[in-house]
């Protein structure tokens, strides 16, 4: 298995490159050269494997050779032996056309922690058989940052620094990054936005003799590792309806921002897992549930939502799916992609968008809506939604039909968000892991926006 790009201008590379490589040279997005298409047999094999298992028997289709079965059985286990529950993502039933997907079982509670555990695994790993110090930096605007420093702190051969916008993030999320005491995590808490730290990051980035000279690594969801890690899940969960009795036509609806969670799905489909319907969920910032409605991809005003991990215009991972759209014809991606960057708009044909609405069916969900879902779900099953869970289970509300089953995936555990949830005078009891960072102390330093400044603190902590 090779990994090509999306963009035609990389040579195909092997699976450990592609990790190194993050962005493609190219400006493109890596993407594997030809996807594995798995029999009947087969799926019926993997149906009663644990999660562990099944993690192993997917990434061994896609790492080429490159990993020994017995380091990569290790490399798994490892990553997942990280989460409290001991499916790692069980579904839990909500009602009868209903189950909720859990995803928050790991150690920072968000979804994001299946890819970034074995991210942060294999990032050590590679930094062993190189021998060779691996330097993240990244931007966050919550939970990437917190699931990235817990995927590798005191890990061996690797330094992490995490951006994240001074007093806008949410407490629990800064918590969770700044109690870090590992020597190995620079939490740097600037004086600015989102995206001003997401500028300073893509800015040291660009700059390729600084990149080079530190080995820089990206940690974002343009990471092929992070889409592979997050189909395992689509299978399992699956298996565990299908061990249930329940084979009929199983939906997923996916809560939205990057195209990252959604897109892996999007694979397990290709490859074989037959996936009734894909339901993207998006909050108000709803530019991928126009494209899929309308054939338009074209950002509008930034809205602050409830969601803040999905308040994203540009999502990073649509040039994937552009891709497989276009039946993997490289040059009109890059044509495209250099329209959408000139004009800010992307208009695909009338039979294109035929095939789109095949692949998925689409739903925005307003601040309202989603608010009115968490209070609902909380007085009449007693589940408490975060509000990006909301989003994925308010679009399923809107689009499956009768008799159809649908796993709506919890990207959050709600204690992560109790400032959204107290607004519908819900309370709630935070698990004891998040209880008790309130009494830790803080590691971050306060700095102003600008690169010289940033620069000037990573050259003291490489
Ligand atoms: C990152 C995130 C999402 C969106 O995931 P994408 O892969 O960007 O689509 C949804 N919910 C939560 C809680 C997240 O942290």
């Amino acid at each position: 298995m090779k990994y090509i790009s999306t963009r035609g201008q990389v040579a195909p590379t092997g699976f450990i490159d592609a990790i190194l490589m993050g962005l493609a040279d190219d400006g493109g997005l890596l993407v594997p050269e030809q996807l594995p298409q798995l029999s009947e047999e087969t799926l019926k094999q993997w149906q009663q494997l644990s999660y562990q298992e099944l993690a192993l028997e997917v990434f061994s289709l896609f790492v080429n050779n490159e990993i020994p079965r017995a380091d990569l059985k290790k490399l798994v286990d490892d990553s997942y032996s990280t989460f409290r529950h001991e499916d790692v993502t069980p579904v839990h039933q909500i009602n009868e056309g209903l189950y909720v997907l859990e995803l928050f079982h790991g150690p920072t509670f968000a979804f994001k922690d299946v890819a970034l555990q074995f991210l942060g695994n294999l990032y050590s790993y590679i930094s062993r058989k190189n021998n060779s110090i691996i330097h993240i930096l990244g931007a966050t605007s919550g939970d990437t940052g917190a699931s990235a420093i817990e995927g590798v702190r005191g890990k061996e051969g690797i330094r992490i620094c995490i951006l994240h916008p001074h007093q806008k993030v949410s407490k629990v999320q800064e918590l969770q990054m700044t109690t870090v005491s590992d020597t190995n995590v620079l939490n740097l808490s600037v004086e600015g936005t989102f995206d001003d730290c997401q500028r300073i990051i893509k800015e040291l980035f660009a700059d390729v003799d600084f990149k080079h000279q530190y080995h820089l690594r990206a940690i974002n969801s343009i990471n092929i590792a992070r889409i592979l890690a997050q189909t395992v899940y689509y299978f399992y969960a699956y298996f565990q309806l299908a061990n249930k009795g329940q084979a009929e036509k199983i939906s997923f609806s996916v809560p939205t921002g990057n195209f990252g969670d959604i897109f892996a799905g999007y694979l397990a489909q290709q490859m074989g897992l037959p996936i009734h319907k894909l339901i993207l969920a998006t909050n108000e910032n709803n530019i991928l549930a126009r494209f899929v409605n309308e054939g338009l991809y074209q950002p509008g005003d930034f809205r602050g939502t409830y969601s803040p991990s999905m308040d994203i215009q540009v999502a990073s991972n649509f040039e994937r799916y552009l891709f497989y759209l276009y039946g993997g014809d490289a040059a009109t991606v890059t044509s495209l992609m250099a329209q959408f960057k000139a004009e800010g708009r992307i208009v695909i044909p009338e039979q294109l968008l035929k095939r789109v609405q095949a692949d998925f069916s689409a739903y925005s969900v307003d601040n309202e809506d989603c608010l009115n879902t968490i209070q609902e779900y909380h007085e009449k099953y007693g589940y408490l939604l975060d509000p990006h869970t909301a989003c994925g289970v308010a679009a399923s509300d809107k689009l499956a039909a009768d008799g159809e089953v649908t796993v709506a995936l919890s990207t959050a555990h709600p204690a992560k968000f109790d400032e959204s949830i107290r607004l519908r005078n819900i309370s709630q009891t935070y698990p004891e892991q998040i209880q008790a960072l309130f009494d830790k102390p803080q590691n971050q330093i306060v700095v102003d926006g600008t690169n010289e400044e940033i620069k000037k603190q990573l050259l003291t902590f490489f």
